[in-house]
């Protein structure tokens, strides 16, 4: 059913940024990949395509040395772009690249966290508050408090344990908290996501962060029974930062998590206000409301 609805999301994004869009220059986003526990051959590419079919932005990837060799030659130029995607989970970076990363987002530049970014670098500090919240790596109560919703209230929760799990892959319910957040508003209130992970027990500094919307993720399918957090923004200095856990790419032939127009939508919509701080992609018409 999602592919279906992709379809017509990719002639509804065509119609509304192709031959009508104005003549704006498009903004120049990276997507930072080369290495991940993921397949991100095909994520990278992925995303590339939706932000070029955006009309919005013009897309470039940079891809690390492969893991295991010399990261002293990895030093994308941040500073040329509008929006950093960052699809990496890897080795760390040179301090020079980690750098010259700090002094983009501390000047204004956008980023966005997607799916296993948020696993990487667990010893980086100001990474992990670029993020707010991250999982895996070692991560625990030193790393900050798990972060969920209970009674449509955030918690903060700073009891001993692991940060960072998931049960397995299926279909869940997004539920949006902000409606009235550029990135959020028009959309529905709740909507269907393809088979997917669902991200639980994320721990982080989780500071000048808004949870935009979450999942429960329930027992039966492995998860903790608490409303996870799936989409958010931080700010970090003059940076403004979007991170979504959803669009897990693996090494299948089929990729519904990424897929999804639930996924398709808000990742461009929150790379558009993490470049600008305003939204201009449209909700489809055709959203797998529940
Ligand atoms: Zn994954």
């Amino acid at each position: 059913m999602c592919k279906k609805i992709n379809i017509i999301l990719c002639l509804c994004m065509a119609l509304l940024h192709g031959s009508a869009a104005p003549a704006k220059d498009p903004i120049k986003a990276l997507i930072v990949t080369g290495q991940n526990n993921h397949n991100w051959q095909a994520s990278s590419v992925i995303l590339q395509k939706y932000l070029n079919e955006s009309g919005i932005f013009q897309a470039d990837i940079v891809i690390s040395p492969p893991k295991g060799e010399d990261m002293s030659s990895f030093l994308p130029d941040f500073s040329a772009y509008g929006a950093v995607v960052l699809d990496y989970n890897g080795a760390s970076w040179s301090e020079a690249a980690n750098a010259a990363f700090l002094e983009y987002v501390k000047k204004g530049g956008g980023v966005v966290v997607y799916h296993a970014a948020d696993n990487a670098f667990p010893q980086w500090k100001e990474y992990n508050e670029i993020t707010g919240l991250g999982g895996w790596e070692g991560r625990n109560e030193k790393d900050g408090p798990y972060v969920y919703f209970a009674d449509g209230k955030e918690v903060r929760d700073s009891s001993p344990g692991a940060g960072g799990s998931h049960g397995r892959q299926h279909e869940y319910t997004v539920v949006s908290h902000t409606p009235r957040h550029p990135i959020m508003k028009g959309l529905p209130a709740k909507w269907t996501h393809a088979k997917d992970e669902l991200y639980d027990r994320l721990r982080g500094p989780a500071r000048n962060m808004t949870i935009l919307a979450t999942a429960y993720s329930d027992k039966s399918t492995g998860g903790t029974g608490r409303d996870e957090p799936v989409l958010m923004t931080v700010s970090w200095g003059k940076g403004r930062i979007f991170h979504t856990v959803l669009g897990h790419v693996g090494n299948e032939a089929e990729h519904p998590a990424i897929e999804c127009p639930g996924f398709i939508v808000t990742f461009l919509r929150g790379a558009e206000w993490a470049a600008t701080g305003k939204v201009s992609v449209k909700a489809p018409d055709h959203f797998p409301e529940k």
